[in-house]
Protein backbone atom coordinates (compact mmCIF):
# COMPACT_ATOMS: atom_id res chain seq x y z
CA UNK A 1 0.00 0.00 0.00
CA UNK A 2 1.63 3.08 -0.64
CA UNK A 3 0.95 6.20 1.68
CA UNK A 4 1.13 9.95 1.28
CA UNK A 5 2.72 11.11 4.59
CA UNK A 6 3.10 15.08 5.49
CA UNK A 7 5.56 16.50 7.93
CA UNK A 8 4.59 19.57 9.55
CA UNK A 9 7.07 22.09 11.85
CA UNK A 10 10.53 23.66 11.57
CA UNK A 11 12.71 23.08 9.00
CA UNK A 12 15.44 21.75 11.60
CA UNK A 13 12.87 18.92 12.67
CA UNK A 14 11.69 18.87 8.98
CA UNK A 15 15.22 17.63 7.88
CA UNK A 16 15.83 15.60 10.28
CA UNK A 17 12.54 13.32 10.11
CA UNK A 18 12.99 13.68 5.86
CA UNK A 19 16.26 11.82 6.73
CA UNK A 20 14.51 9.10 9.19
CA UNK A 21 11.26 8.49 8.34
CA UNK A 22 12.16 6.69 4.58
CA UNK A 23 14.61 4.37 6.53
CA UNK A 24 11.92 3.59 9.37
CA UNK A 25 9.20 2.78 7.36
CA UNK A 26 9.60 3.11 3.94
CA UNK A 27 8.01 6.80 3.85
CA UNK A 28 8.57 9.40 1.34
CA UNK A 29 7.08 12.43 2.76
CA UNK A 30 6.05 15.90 1.72
CA UNK A 31 6.65 18.46 3.95
CA UNK A 32 5.25 22.25 5.40
CA UNK A 33 6.81 24.59 7.37
CA UNK A 34 3.70 27.10 7.89
CA UNK A 35 0.14 26.47 9.23
CA UNK A 36 -0.80 28.51 5.30
CA UNK A 37 1.54 25.33 3.55
CA UNK A 38 0.08 22.75 5.26
CA UNK A 39 -3.69 23.37 5.04
CA UNK A 40 -2.66 23.88 1.20
CA UNK A 41 -1.48 20.47 1.15
CA UNK A 42 -4.33 19.51 3.02
CA UNK A 43 -6.83 20.87 0.51
CA UNK A 44 -5.23 19.76 -2.81
CA UNK A 45 -3.40 16.38 -1.80
CA UNK A 46 -4.81 15.03 1.40
CA UNK A 47 -2.10 12.84 3.01
CA UNK A 48 -2.77 10.00 4.64
CA UNK A 49 -0.68 10.32 7.46
CA UNK A 50 -0.03 13.60 9.03
CA UNK A 51 3.01 13.73 11.50
CA UNK A 52 3.06 17.36 13.42
CA UNK A 53 6.33 18.67 15.40
CA UNK A 54 5.17 18.53 19.35
CA UNK A 55 7.09 21.80 20.08
CA UNK A 56 5.60 23.95 17.03
CA UNK A 57 3.72 26.57 18.16
CA UNK A 58 0.67 26.08 15.72
CA UNK A 59 0.97 21.87 15.80
CA UNK A 60 -2.74 21.60 17.69
CA UNK A 61 -4.13 24.09 16.45
CA UNK A 62 -3.51 22.44 12.90
CA UNK A 63 -4.20 18.93 14.22
CA UNK A 64 -7.81 20.31 15.53
CA UNK A 65 -8.31 21.69 11.72
CA UNK A 66 -7.32 18.45 9.97
CA UNK A 67 -9.66 16.38 11.97
CA UNK A 68 -12.59 18.86 11.63
CA UNK A 69 -12.25 18.73 7.35
CA UNK A 70 -12.01 14.94 7.51
CA UNK A 71 -13.99 12.29 7.70
CA UNK A 72 -13.17 9.47 10.66
CA UNK A 73 -10.39 7.35 10.09
CA UNK A 74 -9.58 9.23 6.95
CA UNK A 75 -6.31 10.37 7.71
CA UNK A 76 -3.94 9.82 11.24
CA UNK A 77 -2.08 12.25 12.79
CA UNK A 78 0.91 11.64 14.99
CA UNK A 79 2.51 14.50 17.57
CA UNK A 80 6.14 13.71 17.51
CA UNK A 81 7.04 15.93 20.59
CA UNK A 82 10.64 17.01 20.20
CA UNK A 83 11.47 18.46 23.34
CA UNK A 84 14.48 17.60 25.14
CA UNK A 85 14.37 16.59 28.65
CA UNK A 86 15.03 18.80 31.33
CA UNK A 87 18.11 18.79 33.15
CA UNK A 88 17.31 18.58 37.11
CA UNK A 89 13.51 17.76 36.17
CA UNK A 90 12.57 14.86 38.55
CA UNK A 91 10.78 11.73 37.04
CA UNK A 92 7.35 12.77 38.52
CA UNK A 93 7.68 16.13 37.06
CA UNK A 94 8.64 14.38 33.68
CA UNK A 95 5.72 12.30 33.99
CA UNK A 96 3.07 14.79 34.94
CA UNK A 97 4.82 17.01 32.19
CA UNK A 98 4.09 14.24 29.42
CA UNK A 99 0.97 13.27 30.48
CA UNK A 100 -0.11 17.08 30.23
CA UNK A 101 1.11 16.86 26.43
CA UNK A 102 -0.41 13.62 26.00
CA UNK A 103 -3.98 14.75 26.70
CA UNK A 104 -3.77 17.90 24.78
CA UNK A 105 -3.02 16.06 21.93
CA UNK A 106 -5.33 14.04 22.43
CA UNK A 107 -7.86 16.86 23.07
CA UNK A 108 -6.82 17.87 19.34
CA UNK A 109 -7.91 15.09 18.45
CA UNK A 110 -4.68 13.44 17.37
CA UNK A 111 -4.64 9.86 16.75
CA UNK A 112 -1.18 9.26 18.38
CA UNK A 113 1.01 11.13 20.67
CA UNK A 114 4.91 10.29 20.82
CA UNK A 115 7.19 11.68 22.64
CA UNK A 116 11.10 11.36 21.30
CA UNK A 117 12.99 13.91 23.02
CA UNK A 118 15.45 15.80 19.98
CA UNK A 119 19.12 13.82 20.27
CA UNK A 120 17.55 10.87 21.89
CA UNK A 121 16.62 8.57 19.60
CA UNK A 122 17.29 5.41 21.33
CA UNK A 123 16.63 1.35 20.14
CA UNK A 124 13.15 1.58 21.72
CA UNK A 125 11.91 4.86 21.04
CA UNK A 126 12.92 3.59 17.51
CA UNK A 127 11.02 0.45 17.78
CA UNK A 128 7.31 2.41 19.40
CA UNK A 129 7.75 5.05 16.57
CA UNK A 130 7.72 1.96 14.21
CA UNK A 131 4.92 0.16 16.16
CA UNK A 132 3.04 3.78 16.26
CA UNK A 133 3.56 4.06 12.33
CA UNK A 134 2.48 0.26 11.48
CA UNK A 135 -0.76 0.86 13.70
CA UNK A 136 -1.57 4.30 11.28
CA UNK A 137 -0.74 2.68 8.30
CA UNK A 138 -3.41 -0.23 9.43
CA UNK A 139 -5.90 2.28 10.04
CA UNK A 140 -5.82 3.79 6.83
CA UNK A 141 -5.40 0.49 5.00
CA UNK A 142 -9.17 -0.43 7.26
CA UNK A 143 -10.53 2.73 6.07
CA UNK A 144 -9.67 2.38 2.09
CA UNK A 145 -10.94 -1.35 2.10
CA UNK A 146 -13.86 0.00 3.83
CA UNK A 147 -14.63 2.72 1.45
CA UNK A 148 -14.24 0.69 -1.36
CA UNK A 149 -17.35 -1.60 -0.28
CA UNK A 150 -19.44 1.14 0.98
CA UNK A 151 -18.71 2.55 -2.91
CA UNK A 152 -19.45 -0.53 -3.77
CA UNK A 153 -22.47 -1.27 -1.85
CA UNK A 154 -23.91 2.44 -2.85
CA UNK A 155 -23.70 1.19 -6.48
CA UNK A 156 -25.46 -2.24 -5.98
CA UNK A 157 -28.38 -0.53 -4.30
CA UNK A 158 -29.04 2.14 -6.84
CA UNK A 159 -29.32 -0.60 -9.92
CA UNK A 160 -31.92 -3.02 -10.57
CA UNK A 161 -30.27 -6.34 -10.53
CA UNK A 162 -32.44 -7.78 -13.20
CA UNK A 163 -32.32 -5.08 -16.26
CA UNK A 164 -29.28 -3.08 -14.73
CA UNK A 165 -30.77 -0.32 -14.75
CA UNK A 166 -30.86 2.69 -12.28
CA UNK A 167 -33.93 1.41 -9.81
CA UNK A 168 -36.35 3.38 -8.17
CA UNK A 169 -34.48 4.57 -5.12
CA UNK A 170 -32.09 5.84 -8.01
CA UNK A 171 -34.98 7.85 -9.50
CA UNK A 172 -36.19 9.69 -6.51
CA UNK A 173 -33.35 11.09 -5.51
CA UNK A 174 -32.55 12.00 -9.24
CA UNK A 175 -36.25 13.46 -10.18
CA UNK A 176 -36.20 16.16 -7.20
CA UNK A 177 -32.25 17.22 -7.80
CA UNK A 178 -33.49 17.62 -11.93
CA UNK A 179 -36.17 19.52 -11.04
CA UNK A 180 -34.03 22.20 -8.58
CA UNK A 181 -31.83 22.31 -11.40
CA UNK A 182 -34.12 22.79 -14.15
CA UNK A 183 -35.68 25.57 -12.05
CA UNK A 184 -32.50 26.94 -11.72
CA UNK A 185 -31.16 27.13 -15.05
CA UNK A 186 -34.87 27.84 -16.28
CA UNK A 187 -34.91 24.87 -18.42
CA UNK A 188 -37.60 23.08 -19.49
CA UNK A 189 -38.13 19.08 -17.85
CA UNK A 190 -40.39 16.57 -19.23
CA UNK A 191 -41.08 12.72 -17.86
CA UNK A 192 -42.15 9.66 -19.72
CA UNK A 193 -44.14 6.53 -17.63
CA UNK A 194 -43.76 3.57 -19.61
CA UNK A 195 -45.79 0.16 -18.85
CA UNK A 196 -45.80 -2.78 -20.95
CA UNK A 197 -48.69 -3.90 -22.19
CA UNK A 198 -50.65 -7.00 -21.15
CA UNK A 199 -47.21 -8.78 -19.99
CA UNK A 200 -49.32 -10.67 -17.77
CA UNK A 201 -49.97 -12.86 -20.34
CA UNK A 202 -46.36 -12.87 -21.39
CA UNK A 203 -45.22 -14.46 -17.76
CA UNK A 204 -48.65 -16.44 -18.07
CA UNK A 205 -47.77 -17.96 -21.58
CA UNK A 206 -44.34 -18.15 -21.71
CA UNK A 207 -43.29 -18.50 -18.04
CA UNK A 208 -41.40 -15.73 -15.45
CA UNK A 209 -37.77 -16.52 -17.04
CA UNK A 210 -38.38 -15.49 -20.37
CA UNK A 211 -40.88 -12.56 -18.60
CA UNK A 212 -37.52 -11.54 -17.49
CA UNK A 213 -35.82 -11.93 -20.81
CA UNK A 214 -38.36 -9.55 -22.59
CA UNK A 215 -38.13 -7.26 -19.63
CA UNK A 216 -34.20 -7.34 -20.17
CA UNK A 217 -34.40 -6.59 -24.02
CA UNK A 218 -37.26 -3.73 -23.72
CA UNK A 219 -34.74 -2.10 -21.01
CA UNK A 220 -32.32 -2.56 -23.61
CA UNK A 221 -34.46 -1.33 -26.58
CA UNK A 222 -35.35 1.50 -23.94
CA UNK A 223 -31.27 2.39 -23.47
CA UNK A 224 -30.73 1.94 -27.22
CA UNK A 225 -33.63 4.50 -28.43
CA UNK A 226 -32.27 7.76 -25.98
CA UNK A 227 -29.38 10.14 -25.88
CA UNK A 228 -26.32 9.27 -24.58
CA UNK A 229 -26.79 10.96 -21.10
CA UNK A 230 -30.88 9.88 -21.03
CA UNK A 231 -31.51 6.97 -18.83
CA UNK A 232 -34.78 4.83 -18.33
CA UNK A 233 -35.23 3.92 -14.71
CA UNK A 234 -36.73 0.54 -13.68
CA UNK A 235 -39.58 2.32 -11.30
CA UNK A 236 -40.97 -1.19 -10.98
CA UNK A 237 -42.38 -4.36 -11.91
CA UNK A 238 -43.03 -4.10 -16.04
CA UNK A 239 -43.00 -0.16 -15.22
CA UNK A 240 -39.99 2.05 -16.43
CA UNK A 241 -39.77 6.04 -15.80
CA UNK A 242 -37.40 8.60 -18.18
CA UNK A 243 -36.03 11.87 -17.06
CA UNK A 244 -35.86 13.87 -20.06
CA UNK A 245 -33.46 17.08 -19.09
CA UNK A 246 -34.05 20.39 -21.06
CA UNK A 247 -36.83 18.91 -23.12
CA UNK A 248 -40.72 20.63 -23.56
CA UNK A 249 -43.57 18.70 -23.95
CA UNK A 250 -43.34 19.22 -27.61
CA UNK A 251 -40.05 17.27 -27.89
CA UNK A 252 -41.15 14.88 -25.03
CA UNK A 253 -43.86 14.06 -26.99
CA UNK A 254 -41.84 12.62 -30.02
CA UNK A 255 -39.34 10.77 -28.10
CA UNK A 256 -42.10 8.94 -26.50
CA UNK A 257 -43.94 8.60 -29.83
CA UNK A 258 -40.24 6.93 -31.00
CA UNK A 259 -39.97 4.80 -28.21
CA UNK A 260 -43.04 3.36 -28.84
CA UNK A 261 -42.58 2.13 -32.11
CA UNK A 262 -39.33 1.01 -31.21
CA UNK A 263 -40.65 -1.30 -29.06
CA UNK A 264 -43.90 -2.18 -31.19
CA UNK A 265 -43.08 -2.46 -34.13
CA UNK A 266 -41.08 -5.66 -34.05
CA UNK A 267 -41.03 -8.46 -32.14
CA UNK A 268 -38.90 -9.42 -29.15
CA UNK A 269 -36.53 -12.25 -30.73
CA UNK A 270 -35.27 -14.46 -27.67
CA UNK A 271 -31.64 -15.43 -28.44
CA UNK A 272 -32.02 -19.20 -26.72
CA UNK A 273 -34.59 -20.35 -29.11
CA UNK A 274 -35.55 -17.57 -31.97
CA UNK A 275 -38.68 -17.61 -29.92
CA UNK A 276 -40.52 -14.24 -31.01
CA UNK A 277 -42.96 -12.29 -28.95
CA UNK A 278 -44.87 -9.40 -29.97
CA UNK A 279 -44.65 -6.65 -27.18
CA UNK A 280 -46.44 -3.48 -27.25
CA UNK A 281 -45.87 -0.17 -24.98
CA UNK A 282 -47.97 2.54 -23.36
CA UNK A 283 -46.60 5.68 -22.40
CA UNK A 284 -48.05 9.04 -20.36
CA UNK A 285 -45.69 12.03 -20.71
CA UNK A 286 -45.87 15.35 -18.50
CA UNK A 287 -43.80 18.35 -18.21
CA UNK A 288 -42.57 20.57 -15.37
CA UNK A 289 -44.66 23.56 -14.81
CA UNK A 290 -44.30 26.34 -12.10
CA UNK A 291 -47.09 24.57 -9.92
CA UNK A 292 -45.37 21.67 -9.13
CA UNK A 293 -43.75 20.75 -6.12
CA UNK A 294 -39.73 20.85 -5.47
CA UNK A 295 -39.64 16.70 -5.69
CA UNK A 296 -41.62 16.41 -8.84
CA UNK A 297 -44.59 13.89 -7.42
CA UNK A 298 -46.77 16.15 -8.98
CA UNK A 299 -45.22 15.57 -12.30
CA UNK A 300 -45.10 12.01 -11.57
CA UNK A 301 -48.52 12.00 -11.11
CA UNK A 302 -49.29 13.71 -14.50
CA UNK A 303 -47.25 11.43 -16.34
CA UNK A 304 -48.96 8.39 -14.15
CA UNK A 305 -52.31 9.68 -15.13
CA UNK A 306 -51.80 9.78 -19.15
CA UNK A 307 -50.34 6.57 -18.82
CA UNK A 308 -53.69 5.17 -17.08
CA UNK A 309 -55.40 7.38 -20.23
CA UNK A 310 -53.32 5.88 -23.14
CA UNK A 311 -54.20 2.34 -21.64
CA UNK A 312 -57.88 2.98 -21.50
CA UNK A 313 -57.44 4.42 -25.10
CA UNK A 314 -56.50 1.01 -26.35
CA UNK A 315 -52.75 0.50 -25.19
CA UNK A 316 -49.53 0.63 -27.49
CA UNK A 317 -50.04 4.92 -27.59
CA UNK A 318 -49.15 7.73 -26.12
CA UNK A 319 -50.67 10.38 -23.94
CA UNK A 320 -49.40 13.79 -23.15
P1 LIG B 1 -51.53 -3.71 -18.55
O1 LIG B 1 -51.53 -3.70 -20.03
O2 LIG B 1 -52.82 -3.20 -17.99
O3 LIG B 1 -50.39 -3.01 -17.97
O4 LIG B 1 -51.48 -5.23 -18.13
P2 LIG B 1 -50.26 -6.01 -17.52
O5 LIG B 1 -50.55 -7.48 -17.63
O6 LIG B 1 -48.99 -5.54 -18.12
O7 LIG B 1 -50.28 -5.50 -16.03
P3 LIG B 1 -50.47 -6.28 -14.68
O8 LIG B 1 -50.26 -5.24 -13.62
O9 LIG B 1 -51.77 -7.02 -14.65
O10 LIG B 1 -49.33 -7.33 -14.62
C1 LIG B 1 -47.99 -6.98 -14.53
C2 LIG B 1 -47.21 -8.26 -14.46
O11 LIG B 1 -45.80 -8.01 -14.44
C3 LIG B 1 -47.50 -9.06 -13.23
C4 LIG B 1 -46.18 -9.40 -12.65
O12 LIG B 1 -46.06 -10.73 -12.27
C5 LIG B 1 -45.23 -9.09 -13.76
N1 LIG B 1 -43.90 -8.76 -13.29
C6 LIG B 1 -43.53 -7.74 -12.49
N2 LIG B 1 -42.19 -7.78 -12.27
C7 LIG B 1 -41.71 -8.84 -12.95
C8 LIG B 1 -40.39 -9.41 -13.09
O13 LIG B 1 -39.39 -8.93 -12.55
N3 LIG B 1 -40.28 -10.52 -13.87
C9 LIG B 1 -41.36 -11.07 -14.48
N4 LIG B 1 -41.17 -12.14 -15.23
N5 LIG B 1 -42.61 -10.58 -14.33
C10 LIG B 1 -42.78 -9.47 -13.58
MG1 LIG C 1 -47.93 -2.00 -14.50
MG1 LIG D 1 -48.42 -3.50 -17.81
Amino acid sequence: MTLSTLLVGESQFIQQWMNRLPRLASLLPEAASSMSGAQATMQTTPPDLVILQGSWPQTLCLCDWIKQQSSPGQNYCLVLDDRPCEVGVDGCEALQCYRQSLAAALAAHADAYLWIPEGEMTQDLEMLLRLQLQAGLDQIDAHRKLTRANDLLSAIALVDALTQLQNRRAFDWELSRQVEQARQQQLPLSLLMLDLDHFKAVNDGYGHLVGDQVLQMVAQRLRHGLRFHEMPYRYGGEEFVIILKETNSEAALIVAQRLCNRIGQHPLILNDDGLEIPLTISIGVASLSSEDDAQGTSLLERADDNLLRAKAAGRNRVVA
